[in-house]
């Protein structure tokens, strides 16, 4: 495992992500090693490769004082009617932040200034209860915990290193009942949900009861970097399972997906937010939409 501090040149970053001004990733790499991110490519900025994801993780430890010196001069009026996403290549509360607290030293820079925008969270971790302080002095937060299964042996497979979904989903409920405003992440939609039709179902109802009425879904993305990694991660699986991993990005697949997606949203009485299911390849051409991808 090759941890390291470094310091980072900019840390408050324009994003290409469709209603997202900027975003803050205070680490490089995440240790939580999801089969299927999309941020493997990461590795190239630093002499890794795809397959090395998950092995090594680089803490911006300026982060804080580099985002206080950029606040005011990358924000006007305070920044309101802006959004600042945590995190989209890394998981801002991944392990690390425990020791260095950077997301959370981040927040309270924000805080400092007046920030009147949206902050939104995205994360698979339940230390992000530990800044619930923080978020009630933000003007306009959104926390958000990436969910894809009821199954903690399925999240651990994989969500390798990530905490399991079960605490995952007892975080959004803790969150919620403090009167923070929550969403759910079911990215990527996994592909074996077409023939498990109660596990989305569970896994819908778990979302509902813990308070969190929002969701975002998303298919599965199997860009080549990542198909070539999850499927060497996949190897020892059943071959069936496989299969429906590649026919997981046929039109007809997804077609069937969303159908099924739509009508469990009915019976648990949640909210779809872009009022669609995200696929990233059609997703990024479309400028009228907002949200995020990944995790
Ligand atoms: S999907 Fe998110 S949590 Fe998982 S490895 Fe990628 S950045 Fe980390």
């Amino acid at each position: 495992m090759d941890f390291r501090k470094i310091a980072a040149k900019s840390i408050l970053n324009r994003c290409g992500i469709p209603g997202i001004d900027f975003v803050v990733n205070p680490y490089i790499g995440c240790r939580f090693a999801c089969k299927y991110c999309y941020a493997s490519f990461m590795g190239r900025f630093v002499g890794k490769t795809v397959a090395d994801w998950g092995e090594y993780v680089y803490a911006k430890t300026n982060a804080p004082e580099l985002l206080r010196a950029e606040l005011p001069k990358k924000l006007k009026n305070k920044g309101v009617g802006k959004e600042i996403f945590f995190s989209s290549v890394t998981d801002p509360y991944q392990g690390m932040e425990a020791k260095y607290r950077l997301t959370r030293r981040c927040l309270e820079e924000l805080i400092a200034f007046g920030f009147g925008g949206l902050v939104s969270i995205l994360t698979k971790s339940d230390l992000v209860l530990r800044d619930i302080d923080l978020f009630k002095k933000l003007p306009r937060v959104s926390v958000g915990l990436t969910v894809t299964s009821t199954d903690d042996g399925v999240s651990r497979f994989f969500e390798t290193y990530a905490p399991p979904s079960s605490r995952r989903i007892t975080a959004l409920a803790a969150l919620h009942k403090e009167g923070i405003k929550t969403y759910a992440f079911i990215g990527p939609l996994l592909p074996h949900f077409v023939a498990q039709e109660d596990a989305l179902d569970r896994l819908m109802a778990a979302i509902a009861q813990s308070g969190t009425r929002d969701i975002f879904v998303e298919h599965l993305n199997l860009s080549s970097y990542i198909r070539n990694r999850l499927m060497e991660e996949m190897k020892r699986e059943e071959r069936a399972v496989v299969e429906k991993f590649y026919s997981s990005q046929s039109k007809a697949y997804r077609e069937e997906l969303d159908v099924l997606v739509r009508r469990l949203l009915t019976k648990h009485d949640l909210r779809l937010i872009l009022n669609q299911t995200i696929y990233h390849k059609e997703f990024q051409s479309r400028p009228d939409t907002t949200g995020r991808i990944d995790k």
